[in-house]
């Protein structure tokens, strides 16, 4: 019997790999902040341009929501790529 759903989601492989390795990774353990610091760039250039962070980087998504200065650090990049882009 298949109980798989007959239409498979498109995910990109390279994706699927990061978000296994990202898991694995981190495993039951939370994300630190200096986890956040060294992709924080990363994360900020991905949402830049239009992809979806959060899910490349779930955990990293979950500790800036609880993390005030974290999420600043990203902001703030934030803030600097679309200075970057206009300018
Ligand atoms: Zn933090």
């Amino acid at each position: 019997m298949d109980t798989h759903p007959t239409a498979k989601p498109q995910i990109p492989d390279e994706l699927i790999e990061n978000l296994i390795r990202s898991l694995e990774h981190t495993h039951d353990e939370e994300c630190t902040c200096e986890d956040v610091y060294a992709v924080v760039d990363e994360f900020a250039e991905a949402e830049f341009r239009g992809e979806d962070a959060a899910r490349l980087m779930p955990l990293i998504k979950q500790h800036m929501e609880l993390c005030h200065n974290c999420c600043e650090e990203y902001e703030a990049l934030l803030d600097v790529l679309e200075k970057s882009q206009s300018a």
